[in-house]
């Protein structure tokens, strides 16, 4: 069987290491625990399901293309006048306008590799420059290789929790980065992907969002996807000031949030004590996984996010394949460290059953 012929590069990708998608489907279908995707494994929040119960007559309308309301919770949530916030539909619409806005044939983007390859897949989709930098020797985002490459550039990308790596920069080291980036070029914009932040409980960790008020070329991106459980719905947002989310703003597909899709990121904001309860969720699950494979002899790098990076010393991929015949859906391929594979984590259960699997696989 091959993908479907729907199935775009980008989604094929995505999947690299699981097979093909029908055989994925059947997988999901029999049972399978999915540790793929860094989704919530919890589901949506609660208040969010009951929100769109109370609103399905609203899928006859379209939008209201200002996306007002949940504009207006963000506003109030965290404190941030509305005219600096943009949604997008999931935040990695955020990161491929960003690109579109800020990059062109002659402003490269500096990113990191490994790291989340919208922006990288999106430039390259474009013919835009990439500088990508590999991570240190600790295998953290190299600041100061990324700085060097800054010279010239339309955008730098700084995930922060970094995506496959569960690694998070602290606070002093962001702030020291972001200087020295606007200092070593005029016109340079840097976008913050927080997509994990709710995560974190590095006490030396904090947003780059207070940045934002001071400092016109730097925005930060969030996403409704991860402890919010709404990955399927596709909401995301960005804090930055108005001038730079206008550059972004026109390259949008209009209507790009739907409104039951608004309606259940509204409700989830809302609901501050699931948050709570979901980061604890996290927290102890992630502790157990990273324990599994350190007793086995596995290094793990300590993460802060809902997934773990875990040198499996072999093929990765081969790794995933096996972990699919135990029912386990691991996920995928991060060139160039391919001994290396990026476990999501699910519920404490689900993580207890895939215990045996990572095992047998790797004992
Ligand atoms: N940024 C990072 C670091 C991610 O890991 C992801 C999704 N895996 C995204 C952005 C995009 O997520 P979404 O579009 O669902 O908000």
């Amino acid at each position: 069987l091959t993908a479907p012929s729907w199935v775009g590069a980008r989604g094929l990708e995505s999947l690299a290491g699981s097979g093909d998608l029908v055989e994925l489907e059947r997988t999901l279908q029999g049972g399978a625990i999915r540790l793929m995707s860094n989704e919530n494994p919890n589901g949506p929040v609660p208040a969010a399901i009951r929100a769109m119960q109370a609103s399905f007559h609203e899928a006859a309308w379209y939008p209201a293309s200002t996306e007002g309301r949940v504009r207006t919770a963000l506003a109030r949530s965290f404190n941030m006048p509305e005219e600096q916030i943009l949604l997008g539909s999931g935040s990695g619409e955020i990161l491929k306008v960003a690109v579109q806005a800020f990059c062109s044939p002659t402003k490269h983007l500096v990113t990191a590799i490994p790291t989340f390859e919208t922006p990288t897949a999106t430039a390259r989709g474009l013919g835009f420059p990439v500088r990508e930098v590999p991570l240190d020797s600790q295998l953290r985002l190299d600041l100061d290789g990324m700085l060097r490459e800054v010279r010239g550039a339309g955008l730098v990308f700084l995930c922060n929790p970094n995506n496959p790596t569960g690694h998070v920069h602290g606070k002093a080291a962001v702030e020291r980065f972001i200087t020295a980036v606007l200092a070593a070029d005029p016109e340079v914009v840097i976008l913050v992907d927080e997509a994990y932040h709710e995560f974190v409980d590095d006490p030396s960790y904090a947003s780059a969002l207070p940045i934002v008020a001071s400092q016109p070329r730097v925005f930060v991106s969030r996403t409704f996807s991860k402890i919010y459980g709404l990955a399927g719905l596709r909401v995301g947002y960005a804090f930055g000031q108005p001038a730079t989310l206008e550059r972004m703003a026109a390259h949008r597909v209009s209507n790009g949030v739907g409104a039951l899709a608004q309606v259940a990121a509204v409700a989830a904001l809302a609901d501050t004590a699931q948050m709570a309860r979901e980061q604890q969720l996290n927290r102890e699950a992630r502790a157990y996984t990273a324990r599994v494979f350190t007793d086995l002899g596995y290094q793990v790098i300590p993460s802060q996010t809902n997934f773990v990076f875990v040198n499996v010393r072999r093929d990765a991929l081969a790794f995933q394949a096996a972990c699919r015949t135990e029912g386990l859906i691991v996920g995928r391929a991060f060139p160039p460290m391919t001994q290396w594979s990026r476990v999501s984590i699910g519920t404490m259960d689900e993580m207890r059953r895939a215990a045996p699997a990572f095992r047998k696989l790797l004992g």
